[in-house]
């Protein structure tokens, strides 16, 4: 029988439920638990596929080709497991299976209503991953704020099932803020105790309070929240300000977060907390040796969350390689021919970001053709990788007219094509190729020496393809197809032999590294910008030895 852990926030959003979640998650597996972590969203999307990276942040794949929420990527970067389709549940998936039910004729004679229907529904969903016998303890991280009208159905959902359930087989956590008010030079409990407050008022009352607050909480703080909050005080837990994510699991540990939650769902049969190799990874990345710079060219770049997995896996390569990454954005949009070299010249490696329609992507060209012919590491991701084609059509095998049909749909040169079965497909959501394909890799290519293997398989999100019709002029022109999907024949890895670092990939690296296992692609990636790097001072210390002679 799985236990179950509900995370609420309070007070105001972005406080970090994901992250919260994913270091209990982390400290449960760290003394030998099974867990995952699940992912309720009470918007009425279906799944996050369809919004605009400056709404949701970036859009998650999991392996079985589910969109979803960027917080799953926290999990499986923490937790170092894959999640899938049932790990992320919205409230527009919710209706539609009821609705789906209710026109089947399932509820026939019944009107269908928010109690019991829908959150019937939602409770299901919450047990689905626990009901498969696999997991010890799952976590359900619940979206958006306490006292929002969407989230109740889900608070309602929460209560039911803790009324349903043995007391010690389900808890709730509630993330909240402890604001420091300058004027005052205090911390102040009352928002805490109001959101603690609207909780209670839906019949759920929190077990553990996790404060996030950018000062120490003292004991007169704590026993002041335990008091007016109702929560025994050792389960006031200060979540103070951290200066990595990856910090946090330490922290809660420090805070006994895990011992406490381990008592409540009366859970004896646990390890001491096996975290070597976080703490490995957390040391190289606090103390860095090296240092690269690395531009990072899109289109969404005043957003951070757009290019998530990107970030986080630049952290784990960069961890890996002792170094510290700093990534530059570069809007694509203001590139030009007439300012790529000043734009472009202080990095030691150049990604080109995956993304969709027509803006910013002549920059993104501009910006291959100056890392190709400045010998300048490069690593172009889905469309990245279509860029890439489509520079080295027009700049070396001369098609100037050469394009994507998605850019340009009656181009003479479609060297990026849309994939055949997508031509038939009418409907947006959920409909392109996802989640994970196989891909095989040529021997004595710069993929075979980064995965040392043949045989791969990496996450897709896309419509549109490398024409093969162009294949044999791309290869004598010398950039080569060194990854291929055996089904298919699709293209899935390009690279440049004659480049130190080329390479572009039409899956999504990013979406599968973890703390434990950076990807391989990142990992090399920041070895060769580390070397591009040191050539760059070794030439500039030797001219200006020279100068002094
Ligand atoms: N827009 C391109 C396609 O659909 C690339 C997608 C991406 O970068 N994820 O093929």
């Amino acid at each position: 029988m799985a236990k179950y852990i509900f995370v609420t926030g309070g007070v105001t959003s972005s406080l970090g439920k994901g992250i919260i979640a994913a270091s209990l998650a982390k400290l449960l597996q760290a003394r030998g638990l099974t867990t995952t972590i699940q992912k309720f969203d009470p918007y009425i999307n279906v799944d996050p596929g369809t919004m605009n990276p400056y709404e949701h942040g970036e859009c998650y794949v999991t392996e079985d080709g589910a969109e979803t929420d960027l917080d799953l990527g926290h999990y499986e970067r923490f937790l170092n497991i894959h999640t899938t389709q049932a790990n992320n549940v919205t409230t527009g998936s919710i209706y539609q299976t009821v609705i789906n039910r209710e026109r089947a004729g399932d509820y026939l004679g019944k009107t269908v209503q928010v109690i019991p229907h829908i959150t019937d529904e939602i409770k299901r969903r919450m047990k689905l991953l626990g009901d498969s016998n696999k997991y010890d303890v799952i976590l359900t991280e619940i979206g958006g704020t306490v006292g929002d009208i969407e989230s109740l159905p889900f608070i309602e959902a929460v209560r039911q099932l803790q009324w349903e359930m043995p007391e010690e087989d389900c808890l709730v956590v509630h993330l909240t803020l402890i604001p420091y008010l300058k004027a005052a030079k205090e911390l102040k409990t009352k928002p805490t105790q109001h959101s603690v407050k609207l909780l209670s008022e839906n019949g759920v009352h929190p077990d553990i309070l996790v404060c996030r607050t950018e000062r120490p909480l003292s004991e007169e703080i704590k026993r002041k929240l335990a008091l007016f909050c109702n929560v025994k005080q050792d389960s006031v837990i200060e979540a103070m300000d951290a200066s990595t994510i990856y910090e946090v699991p330490i922290a809660m540990l420090k805070e006994k977060l895990d011992v406490i939650v381990l008592k409540k769902l009366n859970i004896t049969n646990y390890n001491e907390p096996e975290l070597d190799k976080w703490k490995g990874f957390l040391d190289k990345l606090k103390h860095p040796k090296y240092k690269v710079t690395i531009g990072l060219i899109g289109k969404y770049i005043e957003l951070q969350d757009a290019y998530k997995s990107i970030l986080e896996s630049f952290i784990h390569a960069g961890a890996m390689n002792e170094c510290k990454v700093q990534v530059v954005n570069v809007h694509s949009e203001f590139i030009t021919e007439d300012n790529v070299g000043e734009k472009l010249s202080e990095l030691d490696g150049l990604l080109v970001a995956p993304g969709f329609g027509n803006r910013g992507v002549e920059g993104k060209i501009i910006a291959v053709q100056y890392a190709r012919e400045n010998n300048l590491p490069f690593f172009g991701i889905c469309l990245g990788m279509q860029m890439a084609a489509i520079e080295f059509a027009r700049n070396v095998l001369h098609i100037p007219d050469a394009n994507s049909t998605e850019m340009q749909p009656t181009t003479a040169n479609p060297v990026i094509d849309m994939m055949e079965e997508q031509k038939k497909i009418t409907m947006k959501g959920g409909t392109m190729r996802l989640g994970s394909y196989p891909c095989i890799i040529k021997e004595n290519s710069l993929a075979f020496q980064i995965y040392g293997k043949t045989d791969i398989s990496e996450r897709h999100r896309h419509r549109w393809e490398f024409n093969n019709a162009y294949l044999s002029q791309f290869e004598n022109a010398g950039m080569i197809a060194s990854g291929i999907n055996p089904e298919t024949g699709l293209v899935e890895i390009i690279e440049l032999p004659m480049h130190p670092f080329f390479i572009g990939v039409q899956y999504h690296p990013e979406l599968k590294s973890t703390v434990e296992n950076p990807q391989p692609i990142f990992v090399s990636f920041i070895k060769y910008a580390k070397e591009f790097a040191e050539a760059k001072h070794s030439i500039k210390n030797s001219l200006l030895q020279s100068e002094m002679i």
